[in-house]
């Protein structure tokens, strides 16, 4: 498949990255560029574009990929002190890979949400 995004590729392992959680509808890897000590993508398994292009038969993926970065942030010692889970959409969601992902940031305090300047 000429057009499959990269995610795909780490999902069935054709690809390296550092997997740390998967299972039948997630997978989990460290981003490659990271923005925070702990910096972890969550992905269906099914490759699903974007937020727009989900429908109700992908509620158990995209519902375990919360449940994931729960478990996930136990695993790297940032459940207590906090983190932030993003998911971007589209163009102005500033989303480059067009397989959805939820990105799992934590291990420093990660300020304001957005910049007011
Ligand atoms: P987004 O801007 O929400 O689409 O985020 C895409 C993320 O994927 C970025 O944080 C990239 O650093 C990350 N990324 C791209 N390619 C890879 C890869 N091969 N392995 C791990 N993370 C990647």
């Amino acid at each position: 498949m000429a057009d499959e995004s990269i995610f795909s590729k780490i999902i069935r392992k054709e690809i390296p990255a550092e997997i740390v959680y998967q299972d039948d509808l997630v997978t989990a890897f460290r981003d490659i560029h990271p923005l925070a000590p702990t910096h972890i993508l969550i992905v269906p398994n099914k490759e699903i574009a974007t937020v727009n292009d989900t429908t109700e038969a992908d509620e158990a993926a995209l519902g375990r990929m919360f449940t994931v970065a729960a478990k996930i942030a136990r695993q790297e010692g940032v459940a207590e002190s906090g983190y932030r889970l993003i998911v971007n959409c589209g163009k102005h969601g500033g989303q480059e890979v067009m397989h959805i992902h939820m990105h799992l940031l934590g291990g420093k305090a990660l300020g304001p949400m957005l910049s007011r300047k």
